[in-house]
């Protein structure tokens, strides 16, 4: 029986050993936690959610819904635990973070192929990892730094920093309901979401606040760059006065029932559990320094009072030039045997880091037992999100969450509005046909 040692118990680590063991492979996961933590990693449990319960859009008109649908039908335990764990979240599907986390640990300890050792791998020299037939390092954006030490000397210099920053939760205790109304986009009835309404002089007043606020610096040996789609609350503010207000402050789709007028700004909270006693502020990652963040964020009309269950920060994000460093099968070019899974490859997202540890795991598995593997076609979710770890860019490379804009431009002129819909149905067929092709 072939056997493979992954490093990190997270979202891609869990998928890669479930589809290894599933393949009739022995897996041994180490995982550090609960004897050494990230900073942002709190819990025991496995595949930790470490910022939103969020796991974004579902249906084929998004690339993170077609995502999904592949996922789910390779036989994705990220997948499986997400749709047990479910929380309302209009069209986006969002989990209970700590049962969602149960479920994955319990499936992952009970599995009689997966042995689950809780000690760090500091070095990708130890003897924990001597004598597999492969080594898959899934140890994350946070990865401890012995490992990362070690694994940057694997790769050289090739290597990137970026920042990440969490959103803050309030408990729904302390939002004023005489201000916050329930609602989503366009559907007043919906409950999953709570928005709090601003004036235009509150808004104003509010981006002001944000600009002047005390803020996190980075430390030196960090380089500042900040991933698109995971900006600062305040690094949009400094854009321009309303560059919040046509984005996660936009209050297109929603009426103030007090007024029965559209609001000038809207902040949205989003559900965080199953009971609704908790809820993190859309689009609010922040470095502001903890004390400045419980003035300003009080400034929102609702959220006077508001409780702080958790606050915002940032993080370290470490990844690798992939595209320098991996070989098409995900391993380390300069060191044969030992391959890389998660985010720590330089894709972005939950989903996305999940994705790449089963399609690392499918087709290890695979190969370990001498089977052909075929990739998947660039026109699924998959294939696009695996092809960004292989194209040499032409600045730097990048994350990226998985979208269309991985995939390659559609045949023929369709109308902007279609558009989704056409990059949905050629996602489908190719994937079926793939599925077919590849016996999988
Ligand atoms: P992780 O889920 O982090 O798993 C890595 C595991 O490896 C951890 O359990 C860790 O304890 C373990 N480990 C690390 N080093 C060692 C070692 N040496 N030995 C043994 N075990 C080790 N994505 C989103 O889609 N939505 C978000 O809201 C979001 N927020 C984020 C917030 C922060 C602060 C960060 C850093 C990232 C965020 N991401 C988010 C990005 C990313 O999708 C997640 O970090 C995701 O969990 C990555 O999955 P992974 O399996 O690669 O790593």
């Amino acid at each position: 029986m072939a056997h493979v040692v992954i490093v990190g118990g997270g979202l891609a680590g869990c998928d890669c050993a479930w589809q290894l063991a599933e393949a009739g492979v022995s897996v041994t996961l180490f995982e550090m936690k609960p004897e050494k933590r990230s900073e942002a990693h709190t819990e025991d449990g496995l595949a930790e959610l470490v910022c939103s319960n969020s796991f974004r859009a579902t249906g084929p008109a998004a690339a993170i819904g077609l995502l999904k649908e592949e996922m789910e039908r390779l036989g994705s335990l990220v997948m499986e635990a997400a749709f047990a764990t479910r929380v309302p979240a209009g069209g986006a599907l969002a989990v209970d973070r700590n049962l969602f986390s149960d479920y994955i640990t319990e499936k992952i300890e009970g599995h009689e192929a997966i042995t689950v050792v809780r000690r760090e791998i500091a070095s990708l020299d130890d003897e924990a990892l001597a004598g597999a037939d492969a080594v898959v390092i899934a140890a994350g954006p946070l990865a401890s730094p012995d490992l990362t030490e070690s694994l940057m000397a694997a790769v050289g210099d090739a290597r990137l920093y970026f920042y990440d920053a969490i959103a803050p939760i309030v408990s729904r205790d302390s939002v004023d309901f005489d201000k916050a109304f329930w609602g989503s986009r366009w559907k007043p009835e919906d409950d999953d979401y709570l928005n709090c309404p601003m004036s235009e002089a509150e808004y104003k007043a509010f981006v002001a606040a944000l600009l002047e606020g005390e803020k996190v610096k980075p430390r030196e040996f960090e380089k500042e760059v900040h991933f698109e789609a995971c900006l600062p609350v305040e690094a949009m503010a400094e854009r321009g006065e309303m560059t919040l207000a046509f984005g996660p402050l936009k209050p297109v789709g929603f009426t103030d029932p007090r007024t029965g007028e559209r609001p000038f700004a809207i902040v949205q909270l989003r559900t965080e559990n199953a009971d609704k006693t908790a809820f993190n502020l859309v689009g609010f990652q922040t470095k502001l320094k903890y004390p400045e963040q419980k003035r300003i964020f009080r400034m929102i009309p609702g959220l006077e009072n508001a409780e702080f269950l958790r606050l915002g920060s940032i993080h370290r994000n470490t990844y690798v030039n992939a595209p320098e460093v991996l070989d098409e099968t995900l391993q380390l070019k300069n060191r044969p045997g030992t391959y890389l899974a998660g985010q720590i490859t330089g894709v972005e997202g939950y989903l996305e880091s999940a994705a790449c540890g089963l399609w690392l795991g499918l087709s290890l598995g695979r190969r370990l037992r001498g089977e052909a593997v075929i990739d998947p076609p660039v026109e699924t979710a998959l294939g696009a999100l695996m092809n960004h770890l292989r194209t040499k860019p032409d600045k730097q490379f990048q994350p990226s969450n998985v979208n269309f804009g991985l995939m390659p431009g559609l045949e023929g002129r369709i109308k902007k509005k279609f558009r989704k819909e056409a990059y949905g149905q050629r996602a489908q067929a190719a994937f079926a046909a793939w599925i077919e092709a590849a016996g999988l």
